[in-house]
């Protein structure tokens, strides 16, 4: 239901817990974080409030890294447990997805996925796309997200972090909102703008179909077949 993802020079899970908190208006049922300090991907998730997440966490204070996503999920398949909460991640932990929307043809994509040997862990239709993009990934995200977005039918806001690709995050979004924020502190996704207004007012809106990738310093934007593309920001001159 709500995004949000961070990286640049500032510890990001106490970023992702305050944005994910000015997404709280939308409703949700559980929260979740992955945090990347170059080495490995931490994630924690839970049922329940923000509160329970910022509990388990210490207010972001156990999960170090400058790079990471965050997401409050609205179950759509799969009931809500800690399981079914976002992000979810492959079995040598390289890849970590959060995810807004529906994907249509999960059924048909996770009985070829469960064919090929993947294993699923939880009932939600997102868990095909951290297979399929494992699958896909060889050593290009731009590619295997691009391959991703040809196969899965329905709506989709992502943030995706590679564990081979440390000092990026990843964002594709279609038919569900996201939004990519340029600060000097380092750039952001999110799914709505009251969640990173605190970090800046330069705000590229997504069209469906693409695909950005962030770095603490640069934001570039590329088509679904992994043209890059120009875009201009617009300044947000309203507060929350
Ligand atoms: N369909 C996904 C799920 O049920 C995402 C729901 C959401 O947008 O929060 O886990």
């Amino acid at each position: 239901c709500g995004i949000v993802g961070y990286i640049g020079d500032k510890q990001a899970a106490p970023i992702l817990l305050d944005g994910l908190s000015k997404l709280e208006y939308r409703g949700y049922d559980s929260a979740g974080i992955a945090v990347f300090d170059g080495q490995e991907i931490q994630i924690k998730k839970t049922m329940g409030r923000l509160k329970v997440l910022e509990e388990l966490t210490h207010g972001g204070e156990t999960m170090k890294g400058c790079c990471g996503i965050g997401h409050t999920r609205w179950a759509t398949h799969g009931c809500p447990s800690d399981v079914n909460a976002h992000p979810h991640f492959n079995k040598d932990h390289s890849i970590a997805v959060v995810h807004n929307g529906i994907i249509e043809n999960y059924a048909k994509l996770k009985k070829k996925l469960e064919n090929k040997g993947y294993e699923f862990q939880s009932e939600t239709d997102t868990e095909v796309l951290v297979h399929l993009l494992t699958d896909y990934y060889k050593g290009d995200p731009i590619e295997a997200i691009e391959r991703v977005m040809h196969r899965v039918e329905g709506s989709y806001g992502l943030g995706i972090m590679f564990k081979d690709h440390p000092h990026h995050i990843y964002a594709a979004r279609k038919d569900s909102p996201l939004i990519v924020g340029a600060s000097s502190m380092g750039n952001l996704i999110a799914s709505d703008v009251p969640a990173i207004l605190k970090y800046t007012r330069s705000v590229y809106y997504m069209e469906n179909e693409e695909i950005a990738c962030l770095s603490g310093e640069n934001i570039h934007f590329y088509n679904i077949d992994g043209e890059e593309i120009e875009k201009t920001p617009t300044t947000i001159n309203w507060d929350i």
